[in-house]
């Protein structure tokens, strides 16, 4: 079968206890802008055990069409199963393009389904877009149109680098959460609905995960991705104690707070509320930067906020340079100086 044969972009609809996962509507958000130079349409791939309720919300948010596998087998996640579905369908509806979200479900399925149907995966990418390869022409070599151009950081976050996979389809990618934008969802519209058998590429054996219970962790976590305001702190604040400041500053603000990886390696945050390349990616309309110098793999998860706000006493660190509004000066009298000042501001709008 030619390449050329591949056609349509495709998502993996995550789903968790019959809930979408954001990520499957961030997805769409770009298979949707992918579809457009290729003249194509979207597909979103849903699995799971009682979730035709959602077809309806993959079509507000631009699926074309929904492949649905519903079986009470693939009611939790489980490799095995999800793995030999998504790779059916890839090797009967024989997409162009595959997109999966790097999550924790995303990261097991996608390999080991690109894997089994033989193609390549870019892992972790933060743009995808259309366009020509090799990017600039080489003697002797041929340009092909229309690839998918995956770009994410490589050698530890020190380049970014530009994969396409130009011999095999689909060309397969996973996105981190928060990476992609979602579409502002169009009521009422839908999608041509492809009800699967799943039993007939589900083969039961005995090597599957047989789930004896599911355990919940009740922790409260805090979803920085959703905050609108993150204090985001560094090494610069010196200890687990003395983010107090910053805590005082989100209270006054109302915004939440976040940090980077050396907070985390240093034990004085979990790893929920890292910022970065290995953490999350958030978009917040106001980002503090507060004792952070701004490496590039703290950058990559922060830099598409609208305002970002940058506290530090080194005048030459990297953080400035993505800043909107820079503080130079110790962290330990501007942070309080600051949450005063919009207290009482606050007190005089009361
Ligand atoms: P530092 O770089 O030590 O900066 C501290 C800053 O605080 C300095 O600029 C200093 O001038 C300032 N400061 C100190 N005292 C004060 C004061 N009193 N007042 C004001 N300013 C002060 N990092 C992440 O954050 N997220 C990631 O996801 C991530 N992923 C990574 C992945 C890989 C593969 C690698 C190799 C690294 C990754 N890193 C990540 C680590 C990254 O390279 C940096 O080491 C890290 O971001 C540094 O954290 P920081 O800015 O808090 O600390």
């Amino acid at each position: 079968m030619a390449l050329s044969d591949y056609k349509g972009v495709y998502i993996f609809a995550q789903q968790v206890d019959g809930e979408l996962s954001s990520i499957a509507l961030e997805l769409l958000g770009k298979a949707n802008e992918l579809a457009q130079p290729l003249n194509t349409d979207v597909t979103a791939v849903l699995i799971g055990s009682n979730v035709g309720g959602l077809v309806d919300t993959l079509a507000e948010y631009g699926a074309d069409r929904v492949i649905v596998a519903d079986d009470p087998a693939l009611e939790t996640y489980r490799t095995e199963p999800y793995a030999q579905v998504l790779a059916g369908v890839i090797n009967e509806y024989k997409p162009e393009i595959m997109l999966v979200g790097a999550t924790a479900i995303g990261r097991d399925l996608g390999p080991t389904v690109s894997a089994r149907v033989a193609t390549g995966l870019t892992a972790d990418c933060t743009s995808l877009d259309i366009g020509d390869f090799p990017l600039q022409p080489v003697p002797g070599q041929e340009q092909l149109h229309n690839q998918l151009l995956m770009t994410r950081p490589a050698f530890g976050g020190n380049t970014i680098a530009t994969i396409a996979c130009p011999n095999n389809r689909p060309q397969m990618a996973t996105v981190r959460p928060g990476v992609m934008v979602k579409r502002t969802p169009e009521k009422g519209r839908k999608a041509e609905v492809i009800n699967l058998d799943a039993k007939k590429y589900v083969v039961e054996n005995n090597k599957y995960v047989e789930v004896l219970n599911v355990v919940k962790n009740m922790e409260k976590t805090v979803d920085i991705q959703a905050a609108k305001i993150l204090v985001s702190g560094g090494r610069g604040v010196g200890s687990a104690e003395n983010f107090k400041l910053l805590d005082d500053l989100a209270d006054a603000i109302g915004g939440t707070v976040s940090c980077s990886r050396a907070v985390v390696d240093n034990g004085w945050k979990p790893k929920d509320l890292q910022v970065g390349q290995t953490g999350k990616t958030v978009r917040p309309k106001v980002y503090f930067a507060i004792g952070i110098s701004g490496a590039i793999q703290h950058v990559a998860g922060m830099e598409e906020s609208d305002m970002i706000i940058a506290i530090n006493k080194d005048e030459s660190a990297p953080i400035f340079d993505v800043a909107d509004y820079g503080i130079v000066g110790d962290l330990n009298k501007i942070v309080p100086l600051l949450t005063e000042a919009i207290k009482a501001e606050k007190a005089k709008n009361a």
